[in-house]
């Protein structure tokens, strides 16, 4: 006989597989609560608003936790190592469900459920990865995945008899065909795209511009804004210690401007230009040079001189630059990502 009292904590992220899960659990009689945690590195316009959807469709109740801080730890020191970009899936898996299991014994509930399915993802979803990740979070049997639960071993809900085998599924590999018919079953609608990623480190351009910066800069002296930054404009390493971000469009020059404190910011007042910073230990020479490549970007001829004003701390200086022409060939071996 279950106990109709036990609770489980449900990790949301937005996307079918996890509100899939909980949806599974809250149908066997377990009250769930939802929780999701902001890393920083999220991608997807209104993911925490899908998760309150979810929360909403599902009639349970959901905490959004910023755990931005910490996480920048497991990004610079990763115990299990990146997979394909600068994605340190293990560890944030396993930080996430220390956090779970945290939030578990905070709300006196008895396990955790989570979307991951079994053979879903090469680098934190195979039969070794999930017990690891299970081991380390503390978590242990307590830890459970609904979607694959009959091809794992017992857990503790199974052990108590609240569940019997049959009650969790057995969905294995990267097709998402069984989880949409479940979710129109279930009438299921809101969660992101199951192709999307889900978090930024696993881009290509974001993962070569975290790299160089690591490269350039260390893990250790970057900063949560750095970690920001590198989401912005279009960035050239132009020496080892100088690097300038040059803005795309008008939002994106009135984010860097944000940015600009401890950095030299350079503006365009004659023409539309980008608002670019530069940042480092930059040389006059070098100034001059990122003044050069903000410039090409511009609408300002590219054979006359346009003038451009860089701000650092409070003082405001000129310059006069001709725009490197499009073809530079320094404009590609320079520019990170
Ligand atoms: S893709 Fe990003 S958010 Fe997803 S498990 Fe990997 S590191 Fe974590």
């Amino acid at each position: 006989m279950r106990d109709e009292k036990a609770r489980a904590i449900a990790l949301l992220s937005g996307g079918l597989d996890s509100t899939l899960a909980a949806a599974l659990t809250k149908q066997l009689g377990f009250g769930v609560v939802g929780v999701n945690f902001a890393t920083g590195f999220c991608t997807g316009q209104g993911r925490c608003d899908t998760v309150l959807a979810a929360g909403r469709d599902l009639n349970i109740p959901v905490r959004l936790l910023d755990v931005s801080d910490e996480y920048l730890e497991v990004v610079k020191r990763p115990k299990f190592g990146y997979g394909s970009g600068m994605n340190p899936c293990l560890d944030c898996r396993i930080f996430m469900l220390k956090k779970a299991k945290a939030f578990m014994e905070e709300e006196g509930a008895e396990f955790v459920v989570t979307g991951e399915v079994l053979g879903q993802r090469p680098m934190s979803q195979h039969y070794r990865a999930l017990k690891l990740v299970a081991e380390e979070s503390g978590l242990g049997d307590r830890l459970v995945r609904p979607l694959s639960g009959r091809l794992l071993p017992a857990t503790y809900p199974e052990k108590k008899g609240w569940v019997k085998r049959e009650d969790w599924l057995d969905i294995q590999g990267r097709s998402r065909r069984r989880q949409l018919s479940l979710a129109r079953k279930l009438g299921i609608r809101s969660f992101t795209q199951p192709a999307g990623g889900c978090c930024i480190l696993l881009e290509k351009t974001y993962a070569a511009r975290l790299r160089d910066a690591f490269d350039h800069l260390g893990p250790d002296r970057m900063k949560k804004e750095d970690f920001a930054l590198l989401r912005l404009g279009r960035h050239f390493r132009i020496s080892p210690k100088a690097k300038v971000i040059v803005g795309r469009h008008q939002t994106e020059n009135a984010e860097l401007s944000g940015f600009a404190r401890g950095r030299i910011k350079l503006d365009f007042p004659d023409v539309p230009g980008p608002t670019a910073l530069l940042e480092g230990e930059v040389s006059e020479e070098e100034l001059l040079f990122a003044a050069r490549i903000a410039a090409r970007y511009a609408d300002a001829p590219p054979a006359e001189e346009v003038r451009v004003v860089a701000f650092q701390d409070g003082v405001a200086r000129e310059l006069r630059v001709k725009p490197l022409s499009p073809d530079d060939p320094r404009l590609k071996k320079l520019r990170i990502g």
